[in-house]
């Protein structure tokens, strides 16, 4: 069978109010992300030959190794399997460099990941100013990334609809859905104050762990 499966979230609907309200949480995975994942699927049985090839678990890991090779993916389904691959990855992603807020207080990153950011962008408010303004300038629908490049190194990027970073040789290790469905019922037009909440629900010991992993120091 060519089923990628919608995981639950690794948080209560609720968990990441008042910053992501309860209602957006919810059309957020069980509509927008669903969707994704049904459209996948449904794109995978037209080539099923070719999404064997990365393995028979279906797993998130599975589309992402896809969404690496997209010059392999058939013609017929290639925009298909980056729009909602990259839905599904993306979203997956996202669900879980999220965690509850700390009362109002926002937190900093740890460990080496603070050292690299410090190095690269100056300061951790520098680095949050810098992926604050790709959030803020990409243009319609999209993400904001930081990523380990291909020489290593932090870098803060965007990418328009629901393109990932991996098919650019890129590695994720922390991102901001900016789509208007991500924060159009709470912070209706105001993009900026969706970004500026974002910053109380950052799981930074998971951008952590995704950066190390990324490097290839653990
Ligand atoms: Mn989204």
């Amino acid at each position: 069978m060519y089923k990628y499966i919608l995981q639950d979230l690794p948080y209560d609907y609720a968990a990441l109010e008042p910053y992501f309200d309860e209602e957006t949480m919810r059309l957020h995975h069980d509509k927008h992300h669903a969707t994704y994942v049904a459209n996948l699927n449904a794109a995978a049985e037209k080539h099923p030959e070719f999404f064997e090839k990365f393995g028979d678990d279906f797993s998130v890991a599975h589309a992402a190794k896809i969404l690496g090779n997209v010059d392999a993916i058939p013609d017929d389904i290639r925009q298909t399997v980056i729009n909602n691959g990259g839905g599904h990855v993306n979203h997956s992603f996202f669900w879980e460099i999220l965690t509850p807020a700390d009362g109002e207080e926002i937190r900093d990153p740890q460990g080496e990941l603070l050292s690299a950011i410090n190095e690269t962008f100056g300061s951790v408010d520098d680095f949050r100013a810098k992926f604050a303004d790709a959030a803020k300038s990409r243009f319609g629908s999209g993400w904001a990334w930081l990523v380990v490049n291909k020489d290593g190194a932090l870098e803060v990027v965007s990418s328009p609809n629901q393109d990932t970073p991996l098919s650019r040789g890129q590695t994720p290790i922390l991102a901001l859905d900016v789509w208007e469905h991500a924060y159009y019922l709470k912070y209706r037009n105001v993009r900026p104050d969706y970004i500026a909440a974002f910053w109380h629900l950052v799981n930074w010991e998971k951008v952590g762990e995704n950066y190390l992993s990324a490097i290839g120091s653990n």
